[in-house]
């Protein structure tokens, strides 16, 4: 079920596309829950997407829906690709567009990881 007020999920987008192996990305980690994967236009040194396996349109569905698995599977994901990666000490940035004001591009939820480099202050 839709969550009140958001998009029915649309299975044609991008992320779910490379989900079922249509389209190609340079994994960097996946397991039952998660894929995670290099962005194609990278805006930092190391710019990855970790994305839900499961059908959310954005954070607010997520949120809203997921199993406590899939939401701990994800927050546990996201902490052990960026200590993988080797960024733990030297620090990197979460983000998470949602919904038309932030200009999501992808309706399929996802957190940017973006590290490598001093990120300079949040835009707002
Ligand atoms: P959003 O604006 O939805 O938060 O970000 C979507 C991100 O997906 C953008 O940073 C964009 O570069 C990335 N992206 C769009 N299409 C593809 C694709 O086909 N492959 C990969 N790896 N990233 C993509």
């Amino acid at each position: 079920m839709p969550v009140s007020g958001l998009p029915p999920y649309d299975d044609t987008n991008i992320f779910a596309r490379i989900l079922r192996g249509e389209i190609p990305c340079r994994r960097v980690f996946e397991d039952e829950h998660v894929l995670a994967f290099h962005d194609i236009n990278p805006q930092a040194p190391v710019h990855v997407l970790v994305i839900p396996k499961g059908a959310y349109c954005s954070w607010a569905d997520f949120s809203a829906r997921a199993t406590d698995a899939e939401i701990a599977g994800f927050v546990r994901a996201v902490g052990r690709i960026a200590r993988d990666l080797g960024h733990e000490t030297d620090g990197y940035r979460l983000l998470a567009n949602v919904g038309v004001n932030s200009g999501q591009e992808v309706p399929h939820f996802h957190i940017h990881l973006f590290a490598g480099r001093p990120l300079g202050p949040m835009l707002a």
